[in-house]
Parts: structure tokens; C-alpha cells; sequence
């Protein structure tokens, strides 16, 4: 499968160039950076402090787009968005690991799902999925009188939160609960807040150092707490689960789909 990396430069971008070479199944057909990056131009192999290798980095989606079955994206959301769009009216297949989005951003992907074929996670990890699955459970176990409260901790470089896993969580919990998160996430307190309000679902966002990502799901009720919680080690855990989306989505349709999907979750 001919696969190109969108933020070819990034953490993520250059864990997945990585592991698409040590692929059996995958081919690196494109390298693709934001206008003005000082790898455009310049042999990736070599930007990446290698020797050359004949895939040379360009900002031109359409370049890529035209070369590749799926494009692996994790860079922001303004790019994802719009890309989302093109890579669908290309008939090219869309991973999308890029966290961060608004409400209006998350409508023109699932526009773009009507056609195009994209698996969307805030987290691709097996584990985080799983986590997923038995915070719903324990939610619905529980039901309102345990409070909820989701922690998480990411390195200082991290520019959004809650983190994009923090929030699969939170809605989780809040489908266990049969309610809707807008309705009931309590984000950051600060000050004099009052106490805490039933049925909210609480955020915390630790940042600092170099924490890959770090999540804990406290159900803290009357006399015992309950913390569900995954420690991501790896970052390559990330670009593993994303090469996985891109071969899964080869035999699909059109449809915005989970990691759950991928993983049959
Ligand atoms: P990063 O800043 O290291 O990499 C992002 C890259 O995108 C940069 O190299 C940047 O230059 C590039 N970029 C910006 N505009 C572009 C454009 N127009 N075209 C092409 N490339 C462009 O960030 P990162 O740590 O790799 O994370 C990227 C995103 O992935 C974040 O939203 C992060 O939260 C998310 N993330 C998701 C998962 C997951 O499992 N879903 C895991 C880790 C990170």
C-alpha cells in the first residue's frame, strides 16, 4: 500500500516514516511538510540525518495525493480539515491521529467521511481503545453517585487540552451515564468554584517534561475509588496503531471510522 506522511518532519511524522520502512506491506510514496519548512526541497532520507533515498519532501498535497492509496496525518487541525476534503475528493484513504479539533471542524470531517474513507482516533493505541471500552462499562456500572474525574499528562510541547484521549474518555463516561459530555464536562477548576456539581465529568491537564501521555479515569465514590489508567511509553505505539488504520481502511468503504473499528473493539 502506498502510503505518504503529511508533517513528515514531526514527532509523529517521523516515528511513521520509520516504521512504513520496516513495512512489508506499506511503500513510502510522499513526504509532505507546511510551506516554508526548510526540509521542502531536500531529500528526506538526508533531512532525517540519513543517507538519500529518493523521496523528496514537498509542501504540494496534490503531488502526494496523486502518488499514494492513504495519507497518515498527524499535524493540525486547520490542515487535517482541509486536507480531509481533498483526500477525499482524490478517492485517497485518510488517517487522521491530529487532536485539537472544534466542533465545526469534527462536521466537515464527517462531510468528507460521506465519501471518503477515514479512520479518525485521538489515541490509536490498543491499550487507550480498551480503556475506552471499560470506562463505558464501569460509567454504566457505577452510575452518577461515583464521581468522575479524567487526568492527563503530556510533554511541554503539547499545544492542546484536554488531550484528544482525555476527551474519547470523557465521552466514553458520558455514553455509560447515557448523557451528553457538553453537557456535563467541568474543564480546569479554578478559584472559587462551589462544590462539585452531580454528574460532572472533571478534566485535568498535567504538562511538562517529556510524558509521552499519561491517562487516569478516577471513579471516587463513597468510601472507595475506582482508576482506570493507561501509561504510554512509546511514542512508536501511536505510529504502529496508525499504519494499522491505513492497511485496515484498503478494504472499506466510504465512512468515518474509530480505532474501535480497526481494532474490533
Ligand atoms: P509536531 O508538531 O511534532 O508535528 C506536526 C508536524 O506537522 C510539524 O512537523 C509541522 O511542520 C507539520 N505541519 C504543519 N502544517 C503543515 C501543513 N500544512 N502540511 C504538512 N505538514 C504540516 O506534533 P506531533 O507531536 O507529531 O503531534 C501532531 C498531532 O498529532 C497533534 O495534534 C497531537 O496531539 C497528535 N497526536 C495524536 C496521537 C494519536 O494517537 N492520535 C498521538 C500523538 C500525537
Amino acid at each position: 500500500m502506498r502510503m505518504a506522511v503529511m508533517g513528515a518532519s514531526g514527532r509523529m511524522g517521523q516515528m511513521l516514516v520509520r516504521l512504513i520502512d520496516e513495512s512489508d506491506q506499506a511503500t513510502l510514496s510522499g513526504a509532505v511538510e507546511r510551506a516554508g519548512h526548510d526540509w521542502i526541497g531536500r531529500d528526506l532520507g538526508q533531512a532525517m540525518g540519513g543517507a538519500a533515498r529518493g523521496v523528496v519532501v514537498t509542501d504540494d498535497v496534490a503531488v502526494a495525493l496523486a502518488a499514494s492509496d492513504v495519507i497518515i496525518d498527524f499535524t493540525s487541525p486547520a490542515v487535517t480539515v482541509a486536507l480531509a476534503q481533498a483526500a477525499a475528493a482524490a478517492g485517497v484513504a485518510h488517517v487522521i491521529g491530529t487532536t485539537g479539533f472544534s466542533d465545526a471542524d469534527l462536521a466537515e470531517i464527517a462531510q468528507a467521511g460521506q465519501t471518503g474513507r477515514i479512520v479518525r482516533a485521538g489515541n490509536m493505541s490498543l491499550g487507550v481503545n480498551l480503556l475506552v471500552t471499560l470506562t463505558q462499562q464501569v460509567a454504566a456500572a457505577l452510575g452518577a453517585d461515583y464521581d468522575i474525574e479524567i487526568v492527563e499528562a503530556h510533554h511541554r510541547h503539547k499545544v492542546d487540552a484536554p488531550s484528544g484521549t482525555a476527551l474519547m474518555l470523557g465521552e466514553a463516561a458520558a455514553a455509560g451515564r447515557g448523557v451528553a459530555l457538553s453537557d456535563v464536562a467541568d474543564r480546569g477548576r479554578d478559584g472559587i468554584t462551589g462544590a462539585r456539581v452531580g454528574g460532572a465529568i472533571g478534566f485535568h491537564a498535567i504538562r511538562g517534561g517529556d510524558f509521552i501521555g499519561e491517562h487516569d479515569v478516577i471513579f471516587a465514590g463513597a468510601g472507595e475509588r475506582i482508576t482506570l489508567r493507561h501509561v504510554a511509553s512509546d511514542r512508536a505505539l501511536f505510529a504502529r496503531g496508525a499504519l494499522k488504520a491505513a492497511l485496515w481502511l484498503e478494504g472499506q468503504g466510504p465512512g468515518e471510522y474509530s480505532m474501535l473499528d480497526v481494532l474490533g473493539l
